[in-house]
């Protein structure tokens, strides 16, 4: 007796391998039989016309504090995720002490909306927190570098003293212990931006001892593009520890191509024996706070201090003079690409900004849109978002070609109700799993479903380690989506982005129905996911 028999479908298993038939048979959560089956089951699912893949693992999502404002994960679920990769970009949500609480709750008007309470301060209590709430799909939460130099030295840009650097090894050994799958940076990002190679490699050498992965936004991904990636590789090399290059790609006009010679050094950094390997989603535009374009010095103190110097007239002129000219190596993405290409996607006390481009509001305004950007962050107290667009298509389909690349979406799950329906944020949270396996496979056949549905399963549960899902094969948890591969198509564009994809049928987390005909069911079987070492 089965708790649910799925028949009649083609499975494609996750390795890369075409499809075959087969019925599936899950008990007590997990993949216990694949086969001709003629038993009973307490559900049985036609999924005849339909492609049975294991569930889509989103290996850069941002999907920390969501669960506390929705716990169901909607516009992940209905892509067909079934895991999400947390913690990215240099930011996680443990280890918390009061300052980094307070400054999250202070600049996240979504939080404060849901009266969330970060209750946790170890990265075991916030998994304990997540799973006692409940939530719908699983968790495999990565320590946010950014987080742990927050935690030690405040936004202090320096480089640690040796008892600071011992106490950041300290924090991360720690969370490793209790399960984090790796490390992250954001070294776009303050405070990570203010740590050199060397601090970086310290800190992977305790993770590559735990088996753990380091995930990295790159220090840039526009003119340093090159010199980004050979760091990355080096930490790699060095720490001998496996590096996961996150959302890659060439950004602004003049950079467009580079990706041919990323990729080249990446095979070629293989070719030595570094692990190396990239994720992307299938969009054309990047998303982050609109206070990142400002120069890294400018948030140096914290959020308060970086309001500041934006209020004061002779600080706010030099800031616009290095946006214009640059400060070292960095240049502002909003020099590199221009306002005329930047988009507001959330602005809790102006939403009639969103969807606009800043060229087009601070021309409306008759204001310098310098001006109008600082203006904005000081009002907002730095909580607007931006969309940028920055990428060429040609660059994106190459990365997602590539051998070495999986699927991330680079966004946190999102609804099109309540809290989290707010803005216009970027279309890759509801759109990246179905767009690949629409428009990039049945569409324009960049890649074949079964190496798109790889890209999604079993090559980001080899990264991460993870044994015991990405396969449909006997044994592995019951994590299943069923969609029809002629229908399945994105719906989400950057002026409507609250739309759910079409086409996916059924979504099975840990053996519990989550998406049933379109409908999610509102089930929490979701946990939060441990690095066995
Ligand atoms: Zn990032």
């Amino acid at each position: 007796m089965y708790s649910i028999i799925i028949k009649g479908g083609k499975i494609v298993d996750g390795t890369g391998n075409p499809w075959f038939y087969g019925d599936i048979g899950i008990k007590n959560g997990k993949i216990s039989k694949i086969g001709r089956l003629h038993s009973e089951a307490e559900k049985v699912i036609d999924a005849e016309g339909c492609i049975i893949s294991p569930g889509f693992i989103d290996m850069h999502s941002h999907s920390d504090l969501t669960p506390l404002i929705n716990p169901y994960m909607e516009s992940k679920v209905r892509q067909g995720v079934t895991t999400e990769v947390i913690g990215n970009c240099g930011f996680s949500a443990a280890p918390l002490n009061d300052r980094l609480r307070e400054q999250i709750l202070e600049t996240s008007p979504m939080l404060k909306e849901a009266d969330a309470r970060l209750e946790w301060s170890s990265t075991a209590e916030y998994m304990e927190v997540i799973e006692r709430n409940g939530v719908s799909l699983n968790l495999a939460p990565l320590v946010g570098h950014g987080t742990l130099r927050a935690f030690v030295m405040g936004y202090e840009k320096r480089r640690p003293t040796s008892m600071e650097l011992e106490q950041m090894k300290r924090l991360l050994a720690e969370s490793l212990e209790q399960g984090a799958f790796g490390m992250s940076t954001g070294l776009i990002y303050p405070p990570s931006c203010y740590a050199e190679t060397e601090e970086i490699i310290e800190l992977c050498k305790v993770v590559a001892k735990y088996g753990g992965i380091y995930s990295s936004h790159i220090r840039g991904e526009e003119h340093q593009l090159l010199d980004s990636v050979k760091e990355a590789i080096e930490i790699g090399e060095k720490a001998k520890v496996p590096v996961e290059i996150s959302h890659h790609k060439a950004a602004g006009r003049e950079n467009w191509g580079k990706v041919k010679e990323t990729l080249r050094m990446i095979e070629e950094a293989r070719g030595l024996g570094v692990e190396v390997t990239c994720d992307v989603y299938p969009y054309t535009a990047g998303s982050f706070g609109l206070d990142s374009i400002l120069p890294p010095y400018a948030h140096e103190g914290g959020v308060k201090k970086m309001l500041e110097k934006l209020k004061d007239s002779e600080s706010r002129r030099k800031l616009r003079n290095d946006m214009v000219k640059g400060v070292g190596k960095w240049r502002s993405v909003a020099s590199i690409i221009g306002w005329e290409n930047i988009m507001i996607s959330y602005c809790k006390g102006h939403p009639e900004y969103e969807g606009k481009m800043i060229s087009e509001l601070a021309g409306q305004k008759s204001v310098d849109p310098f001006d109008f950007v600082f203006d904005l962050i000081i009002e907002e107290k730095s909580s607007t978002s931006v969309v940028l667009f920055s990428m060429s298509e040609d660059d994106m389909r190459r990365v997602l070609k590539s051998p070495f690349s999986m699927i991330g979406s680079d966004s946190s799950a999102r609804a099109a109700y309540g809290i989290l329906a707010a803005g216009k944020p970027h279309p890759r949270a509801y759109g990246t799993f179905p767009r690949v396996l629409g428009k990039y496979v049945r569409e324009e056949k960049v890649l074949t479903l079964q190496d798109a549905i790889r890209k999604m399963t079993s090559f980001p549960a080899q990264k991460l380690g993870l044994k015991d899902r990405g396969l449909i094969k006997e044994g592995m948890w019951a994590d299943i989506t069923i969609f029809n591969p002629r229908k399945i198509t994105d719906k989400a564009t950057f002026t409507a982005p609250h739309q759910y994809p079409e086409g996916i049928k059924y979504v099975i987390i840990n053996g519990k129905i989550v998406m049933e005909e379109g409908e999610h069911t509102k089930e929490k079987p979701g946990k939060v996911l441990r690095r066995d070492s």
